[in-house]
């Protein structure tokens, strides 16, 4: 079902590589790509580049490993598009593909004549075809741009759900793997919203009820925190130092802290009795239960200083 394109045919990479002069080339792959990345740098070497591996973590476009063009005259990031525009990287996709006729199987969950249609950037190649299944079975599909963050038209990522939101459909259909993103549309959107996984072929209805209640209760731990510690991520695309300093006079117990990885060691070393995360907002959502304090989105943290109230709860976003 999965299909990679990318390493039978690198001759347009190559092309981009020798149009910028490069001679040796840096190679950064998400987790999930990673074990490939000695056979993707035999290709280059094949073709006369020098090539380097960056081999720290890696999670999306905005913790690009700027710091191989030290050594390397163009970084090659592989599996996501750009989240802003930099010199001197090249950003390399990685499609997978699935027969759209499992599209299908949204279809008995489906309840509006207008869907909005969103997915994430592995199958975005893919909207074209979607859009036309969906119209065929007489759905009123809406699909649009994501803007800066998310560049393809119907592209989500778990800090931007612009593409749904802009579709302004009372139901949204997104086609992807895992529950962050569904949830995330549905507290963005408001909307009601179907998650597909493509790959299992299993649709369900997502709504960010649960998140929400547990979310309350971490507001809730973080009262009468004697310390706060407002978290800046030093990662190119996700450091919000403006949105740290506005949240940061909220309190005069909150300190901004500088970080590159946000670890649960690392926040129990600086033991803060609660954080404001301005890095990657799954960071909050996702990994509470690894962190030894209340972790708080900036509207969370909104919500605790009373500048907020819970009925403009809203889901972080990096716009
Ligand atoms: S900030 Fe987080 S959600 Fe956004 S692109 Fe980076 S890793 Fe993905």
């Amino acid at each position: 079902m999965k299909r990679c394109t990318w390493l039978n045919d690198i001759s347009d990479l190559v092309r981009k590589l020798h149009q910028r002069g490069a001679r040796t080339v840096a190679l950064q792959f998400p987790a999930g790509l990673k074990r490939r990345a000695a056979e993707y740098a035999t290709s280059l070497k094949e073709a006369g580049f020098a090539v380097i591996i960056s081999g720290d973590p890696c999670y999306g476009a905005c913790d690009l490993a700027l710091d191989t063009l030290d050594h390397a005259d163009v970084l090659v990031h592989i599996g996501h598009t750009p989240v802003d525009s930099r010199e001197n990287v090249i950003f390399e996709p990685y499609p997978v593909d699935f027969d759209v006729g499992v599209l299908a199987n949204a279809l008995p969950q489906l309840k509006e004549k207008i869907v909005g249609l969103v997915t994430t950037v592995q199958h975005v190649h893919l909207i074209p075809a979607m859009e036309a299944f969906l119209r065929e079975k007489g759905i009123d599909v809406r699909v649009t741009g994501g803007g800066t963050r998310a560049p393809n038209r119907g592209q989500v990522l778990g800090c931007s759900f612009a593409a749904a939101r802009a579709t302004k459909a009372p139901e949204i259909l997104f086609v992807g793997t895992g529950v962050f993103h569904p949830i995330g549309i549905a507290l963005s959107t408001g909307a009601r919203v179907v998650a597909l996984d493509p790959l299992a072929g299993i649709a369900q209805e997502v709504s960010g009820d649960a998140l929400l209640r547990r979310r309350f209760a971490v507001i809730e731990k973080a009262r009468g925190a004697e310390t706060i510690g407002i978290i800046v991520s030093s990662k190119c695309g996700q450091a919000r130092m403006a949105l740290a300093e506005r949240l940061s006079v909220l309190s005069p117990k909150a300190v901004i802290v500088t970080m590159r990885e946000v670890s649960p060691d690392e926040l129990l070393n600086l033991g803060f009795a609660c954080y404001v995360n301005t890095a990657c907002p799954r960071l909050a959502y996702d990994d509470q239960v690894r962190f030894p304090a209340p972790v708080l989105s900036p509207q969370e943290y909104e919500i605790l200083c009373g500048v907020r109230t819970w009925d403009d709860y809203a889901i972080d976003e990096i716009v």
